[in-house]
Order: C-alpha cells, then structure tokens, then sequence
C-alpha cells in the first residue's frame, strides 16, 4: 500500500528545500496541536551559519498555512561528536590573564554559588575580575548578584556591556536568551554562545574571569573547555558517592584536554545545627577530601549545607561580602585558588 505524505508535511518539505536546509534535516515532526519541530544537524565546522539557517527554516516554516508554531532545533551531528583528543584552537584574549572555569559533574551542587562567590572575594583581593556564567542549562548569575534580568546595553564598538556589581564585572546567557525560548543552546550552538560572551562582550583588562560552566562532561563542556584558554578548572562536588562519580569523569575530561585542576571543593559538606550547635554529616562528610587524594589533586576547601548560604545567595547578596563564619570559608578559597594560579 502506498501512504501520502500529509499536505502540512509537503509543504514542509518545500519550504526546507527552498530555504537550502534539506541536506541538514535529522527529523520533522508534527504535533498533535499542529507545532512543527525540526531538528537539523549542525555543521560544526560554521556555527554562525547554522544559526542563521535555523532562524530562516523557522521563519518560513513558521510562515506554512495550518502550522501553528515552528520550533527548529539544532544538534550536533552524531557522527561527529566532540574529539577529546584534538585540542583545537583557542580564542586568543589577550585582555584577560587568568581564566578559571568552575565545574561540576552534577547539578544542583552549589558550583555557581562557588562561581559567584569566587569571583566577589577575588575582588575584594582588589583584583580586576570578571564572571561569566556559561550554564546554558540554568543561567544563574543575575540570581546570584541580583541583577534584573533585562538585555545588556552594546556599547559604540557594537559590544556587549557587561554590567557591574559588588566590584565585578558580570555577563551571563541568561541575559541573552529568551528564556521562554526552547533549548537551542546546544552542541554546535554553545561554541557560538561562548565565543560571543567572550569576545563580545566589553570586558576591558581583567586579572582574573572566572566562567560558571554547565554541568556534566558533554559536547557543551568539552566545546568550551576546548575553546577557552583556561588557566585551571575548580571543581565542585557534594561527599555523596553518585556525585563524586561524576565529579571523577569531570576530572578525566579536563585531564584529557590538558587543562590544569586546581582543586576540589566539598560543598554542603555537614550541616551545623542552628539550635544546639551539633555537626551533622548529612552527605557523609570526607568524600570528596578522600577523592581529592586518590585523584592527586589539591583539596580547597569544605563548605556547611548552611541556610544562610541559601538564603543570601537567593537573596543576590554573595556569602563572602559578608562576615559570617562561612564567609571565611569562601574567603579562604579564593585564597588557595589565587595560590594556585
Ligand atoms: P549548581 O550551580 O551546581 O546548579 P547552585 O549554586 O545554583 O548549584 O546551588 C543550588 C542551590 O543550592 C541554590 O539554591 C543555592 O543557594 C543552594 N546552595 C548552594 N550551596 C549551598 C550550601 N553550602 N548550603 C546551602 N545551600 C546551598
């Protein structure tokens, strides 16, 4: 028997060819509320063009009659996936000397609080810094520093303004992406991102960028840590064995790309109760200190699951501005993370 395509999907069809994306297209599908998605697979070798692409395909596709809503996604070929071995080529920014990324193999762990509050108390240090948050997955550095989420201002040079808060200055995707927007902001999409938040964005001289990466060890992480010239990774984890495992592939995919680790934290490490003053190990405390040895990396530092931590990091005010004893924790940090680099 011989099955028609459906009208919609014809045109669909037409509009993929006319718009020259044919050759790129992994799937279409119609939804039942008559949305369209299509995944195209990106060409890494030209993000900037696939990016244009996808917005056309989206424009026409969007322009079909009987389809609602036109959502194109862009993928990273499979059979091409990111080649730990290659080193590829750096961006060369010659205005910035350091650059630390922050990493972690899981979410959820407290790495861009770390981020944040590395960055405040490596100013206060009276260095010039910067922070980037490069977490596609959850922006969260305007939550952290408490700035509005509105776009940043270009500058005459047609640059980003980064804005500037607590002695840093501070750019984030979340101020870049609709955050209504789909997930586009993927594997070949990332490099784009990156470059753009480094290379467009008014730095000015830095001492010191600290980058809040995404979690995990995919295609996005192993893009950047490729592309960025970073000085040393630091490395995020709770004590539980299951993050510690993914810390560990953390760990072996910056080894793999040859960038330095300049140490582990713990965080959420134990919890002081606020009442009787009693130290509990909610996460069984250690194991990242005991990971940290086995991996023969420089341990950093261990930080309290603290409800002052939470409620002043959601509050946008960093922990290490203040002068709480886990202020010191994070102070000490950044001290032993300077010592480093
Ligand atoms: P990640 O960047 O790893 O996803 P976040 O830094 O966004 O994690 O932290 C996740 C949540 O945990 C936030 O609400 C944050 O305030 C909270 N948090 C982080 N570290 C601590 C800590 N040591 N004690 C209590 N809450 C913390």
């Amino acid at each position: 028997m011989f099955f028609k395509k459906s009208p919609d999907r014809q045109k669909i069809d037409g509009a993929l060819q006319e718009c020259g994306a044919a050759n790129y297209v992994d799937g279409v599908e119609i939804t039942d509320a008559g949305d369209v998605i299509v995944t195209l697979k990106a060409d890494m070798s030209d993000p900037g063009k696939m990016e244009s692409l996808r917005q056309i395909v989206e424009m026409k596709i969007s322009a079909v009659k009987g389809i609602q809503k036109a959502i194109v996604i862009l993928t990273a070929e499979r059979s091409a996936p990111a080649d730990t071995s290659a080193k590829g080529k750096k961006l060369d920014l010659p205005h910035i000397k350091k650059i630390i990324a922050v990493a972690s193999g899981k979410g959820g762990v407290g790495k861009s609080t770390v981020a944040a509050n590395l960055a405040v108390a490596l100013a206060a240090q009276g260095q010039k810094v910067g922070l980037m948050d490069a977490d596609i997955y959850g922006p969260s550095v305007p939550r952290l520093l408490g700035l509005p989420y509105v776009k940043p201002e270009t500058n005459e040079n047609s640059r980003l303004v980064p804005f500037e808060k607590y002695g840093i200055k501070a750019m984030s995707m979340g101020f870049l992406v609709d955050e209504n927007a789909p997930m586009i902001w993927r594997g070949p999409m990332i490099q784009t991102a990156v470059t753009q938040l480094l290379r467009d964005v008014e730095w000015g001289e830095l001492d010191v960028l600290v980058i809040d990466l995404p979690p995990g060890t995919g295609d996005a992480q192993l893009t950047m840590a490729q592309k960025v010239p970073v000085t040393g990774a630091v490395i995020v984890s709770t004590p539980q064995d299951l993050a510690l495992i993914d810390a560990r592939k953390a760990i072996e995919m910056f080894r793999k790309l040859d960038v330095p680790i300049l140490g582990l934290i713990e965080n959420m490490s134990y919890h002081i109760c606020a009442t009787c003053g009693h130290e509990d190990h909610v996460f069984g405390h250690g194991g990242a200190k005991e990971e940290a040895v086995k991996q023969d990396i420089p341990f950093l530092g261990e930080i309290p699951l603290n409800g002052e931590i939470r409620r002043l990091s959601d509050a946008g005010e960093p922990v290490a501005l203040k002068n709480l004893e886990v202020s010191e924790i994070y102070k000490e940090i950044a001290d032993r993370v300077v010592s480093r680099i």
